[in-house]
């Protein structure tokens, strides 16, 4: 993540963990490595290729939710407060917007990445003004035309039409499948309105890493280029040119580990 090249290998891994996803490689083409940077402290999976570059234009959802979204979206908003990551999320934003106060409703919020949409149903209850970007078109179809979305574009971010100002912008288990987290922060400035919040969302390592506990969790698995602590957290944040004013590392009722953090601009 930050470009240096001091780092130690915590664990070779050279066949598909239990869990997850079955991306069709070939047994015995199958290689990675868990690696952890000295520099930045960030985890990351090194290995040769084995996620194709147009990987997520489509592929992603399709071999995770096998083509249906709708079922998929349709299942998981149904999960009780107890049982669902998305509404402890959006509780949370909330809870931290009342707490500087400020109204949730009509506020102008971009999710981005906004896979299965959950997040969009539950932001919707509160009355934001929701606009969604993926580089899945299958996504933000069913964002406009089932969630019933204010706005929704298909592509990337540093894609995404000059112009519009969000007063927050959401990053929920995101940018631990980019190459880049740091540049598509940088270009995240751009769409941020002044005094506007950044709410980013990370698998944390910290635990498993401690338990000695890698390959089998979840927050380490082929599809995450990076996997996070707070070192590297506030590394990530900071570089992109924000600053923190809130950082928690929690349990999601999902059982993965999770390191969130609010941040603003520098005011320079
Ligand atoms: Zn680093």
């Amino acid at each position: 993540m930050c470009g240096e090249n001091n780092f130690s290998v915590l664990e070779k891994v050279d066949k598909k963990p239990v869990g997850e996803t079955d991306y069709g490689i070939t047994q015995g083409d199958y290689y990675r490595e868990i690696c952890e940077c000295h520099h930045c402290g960030v985890y990351f999976n090194r290995h040769d290729n084995l996620i194709p570059d147009d990987f997520y234009q489509g592929q992603y959802n399709d071999a995770i939710v096998q083509g249906n979204l709708e079922r998929r979206y349709q299942k998981i908003i149904q999960f009780p407060y107890t049982k669902s990551d998305n509404k402890h999320r959006v509780l949370r934003i909330v809870d931290y917007l009342y707490k500087q106060d400020k109204a949730p409703a009509k506020m102008k919020v971009l999710d981005v990445g906004s896979g299965t949409g959950v997040f969009l149903h539950e932001l919707n209850k509160f009355g934001f003004n929701v606009h969604c970007l993926d580089p899945d078109k299958a996504s933000t179809n069913h964002a406009l035309n089932t969630i019933g979305v204010e706005g929704a574009f298909t592509g990337s971010i540093e894609d995404y039409p000059i112009g519009q100002q969000f007063d927050l912008i959401t990053f929920n288990k995101i940018l631990e499948h980019v190459t880049n987290p740091i540049d598509i922060l940088k270009y995240t400035q751009k769409l941020l309105a002044p005094g506007g919040i950044l709410y980013v969302e990370l698998p944390d390592g910290s635990i498993p890493k401690k338990e000695n506990n890698l390959i089998n969790r979840s927050e380490f698995f082929l599809d995450h280029y990076t996997t996070f602590n707070k070192k590297a957290f506030n590394y990530l944040i900071e570089t992109a040119g924000f600053q923190i004013n809130q950082l928690q590392q929690i349990v999601d009722p999902s059982g993965k580990y999770t390191v969130f953090g609010f941040a603003s601009l520098i005011n320079l």
